[in-house]
């Protein structure tokens, strides 16, 4: 983690969460203490849970969403979250991109990067995924595949919205198994996407945009992660179900 960035702590809660559980979550939180000062706090909870997280959970702590359709304005589009109601709903956070959206609901890297752009043009801010599979990663093709996954995303980013992406680098080999890239294997991909956004924004932009880790990120490997350079937190699956994500908030300190 490099200075002057408040480290983002995600919490990818994905289609998880009794209504008892969920209660539990958000009194988990509520009495966590006070986050560490650079610590910057969204949580992501099925749509079905988002409301009740919004009116119970500590306002320090910001609610997304973890997709939104591909259309801005609500109407008829059946089973689907639009970001016209999203905001009214006072919500300013959306993850795009997940590597599950991208595997199971056929979403190509230009549908995501139209989804940011509907997301940043109604003054919302994004975690956009990216992330290789182990095959890409064994033929050399991690930055390859990255690249092609971003730049949709890049293109699509208006005039002067470029602080509100946060950019979350998720090896796909490393979500929900267990398996977590190394430190060092991270902050060798994170520094590869840094120098590849300088190219493409300029090294100030790219300097300040955050790049997040997620896969498989526990309280017992955080603080080795996010004292990489180029770290600059995390989106957790599993972990932000448990009590470990109030120590996963508190390495940001
Ligand atoms: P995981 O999921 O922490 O359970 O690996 C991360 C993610 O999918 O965002």
């Amino acid at each position: 983690m490099s200075d002057g960035k408040k480290v983002l702590v995600g919490g990818n809660w994905k289609c998880n969460g009794t209504r008892d559980k969920v209660a539990s979550l958000i009194a988990m939180l509520n009495d966590a203490g006070e986050f560490p000062a650079n610590a910057e706090v969204v949580i992501a909870p099925t749509a079905l849970h988002v409301g009740k997280v919004l009116d119970e959970v500590r306002k320090d702590v910001n609610v997304s969403v973890q997709n939104l359709w591909s259309e801005p304005k609500a109407g008829a589009w059946t089973g689907e979250l639009t970001v016209d109601l999203v905001k009214d709903f006072g919500i300013n956070w959306c993850i795009l991109g997940h590597s599950e959206r991208r595997a199971y609901c056929n979403e190509t890297p230009e549908v995501v990067g139209n989804k940011v752009k509907i997301a940043l043009e109604a003054g919302m801010s994004v975690i956009a995924c990216i992330g290789e599979q182990l095959s890409d990663r064994e033929a050399n093709k991690t930055m390859e595949v990255c690249k092609a996954q971003l730049d949709p995303i890049l293109k699509a980013i208006p005039e002067g919205a470029i602080g509100r992406v946060v950019v979350a680098y998720e090896p796909v080999w490393a979500i929900g198994t267990g398996v977590t890239a190394t430190p060092d294997q991270a902050q060798d991909t994170h520094k590869e996407l840094r120098a590849y956004l300088s190219e493409v924004v300029g090294p100030k932009d790219a300097e300040a945009v955050r790049i997040i880790y997620g896969g498989s990120v526990k309280g017992a490997n955080c603080e080795d992660l996010i004292k990489k350079a180029d770290i600059d937190g995390f989106l957790v699956g599993g972990a932000s179900l448990k009590d470990e994500f109030k120590q996963i908030i508190a390495s940001s300190a």
